[in-house]
């Protein structure tokens, strides 16, 4: 196992209902360290970048709409093993097949208004790390 980043968004339907702290303790019970992290508005251009590779699913423009309605906290997190883990611990997609325990199961509201972003892979986790960051912002 190595030490690995991933990159986290709290949602604008978490940040509405000031979750943040709530998912923040839960993340550092569970090892992750939060190395850096900003809440900004996503406009909606910037929001159909970061999802650009779901641009073909019907989806796409509810959650485009979903993810520049409010705003989001990005954070990179550092842990062993770290992408795996935080997919882990927010739970499937859909909050009513998320597990026990996880993110999604405690706070999400719906599919889309799911509170959380994980990446899905370390590649991804590079990418998206540099789409919210530079690497002066990032604290290790
Ligand atoms: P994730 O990796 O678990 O976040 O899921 P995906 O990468 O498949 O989807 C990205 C995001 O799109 C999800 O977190 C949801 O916010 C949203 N989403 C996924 N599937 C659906 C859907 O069937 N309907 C709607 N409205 N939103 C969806």
């Amino acid at each position: 196992m190595s030490v690995q980043r991933t990159l986290s968004m709290i949602k604008p339907d978490a940040t509405a209902r000031s979750l943040t702290g709530a998912i923040n303790a839960k993340l550092e019970a569970a090892g992750f360290r939060i190395i850096a992290q900003k809440r900004m508005f996503l406009s909606r251009a910037q929001a159909e970048a970061f999802y650009a590779v779901h641009k073909e699913r019907a989806f796409f423009d509810d959650l485009c709409a979903f993810m520049s309605s409010g705003p989001i906290v990005a954070q990179v997190l550092e842990a062993d093993d770290a992408v795996a883990r935080y997919r882990d611990i927010m739970g499937a997609t859909n909050p009513a097949n998320a597990a026990e325990g996880t993110i999604r199961k405690e706070f999400a509201e719906s599919i889309e208004a799911n509170s959380v972003h994980g990446s899905d892979s370390l590649e991804n986790a590079a990418q998206e790390i540099s789409f919210f960051f530079s690497g002066l912002e990032i604290v290790g």
